[in-house]
């Protein structure tokens, strides 16, 4: 396929901390695909899809650099550091995240590390779990007269727990969509919060996991039965939460079959 020549160059020396959607290789953008045919290193995360990498240019060097079951990452300093190291041999240097790099993703840290080390970067959006992960599960992240706002929560904190600077109560009250990235962990604690802090118990959600992806499975149940059925259907990471009343738009929006990706 070619790409307008009008993309930017991928200049030796320079980072790309590139997003690369939540599976399905379709919903790389331009730019992505550009970096994957102009990298010299590609440092991908465990979210990127095989089917994604093998875009990459045959002589580019490949590096996983990893983290699995949200375990807090003492490596984090080490992949700045590595990418930092690469650029300065001169490497056109992919850093490709599942997503979007600045969604839940370690992007900032990242780009702030590239920042303060003098090296030249750019950021290319992905899109993100939450928005196109949700739209292959048949589920708007907003649909006039269900809801207003929509906000994206992270299931665990840094400790491993279920974060604690979130405001339930607030939450809970002000926002009919509440889509939890790195939830299956913590799902019935989730649920329990919610409901303690007003949400209905027999309000409707998802459990999303492998999105976009050939084994996408998808468990739908009142909020304060989530974590029993996902239990039961035997739900796997990747996964997202999704609560509210969009989930019910999935009757009727179910487009996606895995079996044709
Ligand atoms: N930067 C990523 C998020 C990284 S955090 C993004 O923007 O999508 C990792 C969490 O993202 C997972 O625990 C899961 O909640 C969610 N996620 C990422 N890819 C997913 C997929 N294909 N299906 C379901 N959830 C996904």
């Amino acid at each position: 396929m070619d790409l307008p020549e009008t993309l930017p160059a991928f200049r030796p020396g320079h980072v790309w901390l590139v997003g690369a959607g939540p599976g399905d290789p379709g919903l790389l953008s331009l730019l992505a695909l550009h970096a994957l045919r102009h990298a010299d290193v590609v440092v991908y995360d465990a979210l990127v899809d095989e089917r994604v990498l093998v875009l990459a240019r045959a002589e580019a060097d490949r590096h996983y650099a990893g983290k699995r079951g949200g375990r807090p990452s003492a490596k984090q300093r080490d992949i700045s550091e590595f990418l930092i190291a690469l650029a300065l041999e001169g490497k056109r240097v992919l850093r490709l995240k599942g997503g979007d790099p600045f969604v839940f993703g370690r992007g900032a840290e990242e780009a702030l590390a590239l920042a303060a080390a003098g090296i030249p970067f750019r950021i290319v959006p992905g899109i993100t779990a939450g928005v196109g992960g949700l739209a292959y599960a048949g589920i708007p992240a907003t649909a006039r007269g269900a809801n207003v706002a929509v906000a994206f929560i992270t299931g665990y904190d840094s400790t491993g727990e279920v974060p604690e600077q979130v405001d339930w109560g607030k939450l809970a009250g002000a926002i009919p969509v509440l889509v939890f990235y790195m939830a299956l962990a913590h799902l019935g604690e989730i649920a329990r919060r919610l409901i303690a802090a007003g949400r209905r118990a027999d309000e409707p959600a998802a459990v999303i996991s492998r999105a976009a992806t050939a084994r996408q499975h998808v468990v739908e149940a009142p909020l304060a039965g989530i974590a029993a059925a996902a239990e039961r259907a035997g739900a796997e990471p990747p996964a997202m939460l999704v609560v509210g009343e969009v989930v019910r738009l999935r009757r009727k929006l179910d487009w996606f079959r895995p079996d044709t990706i």
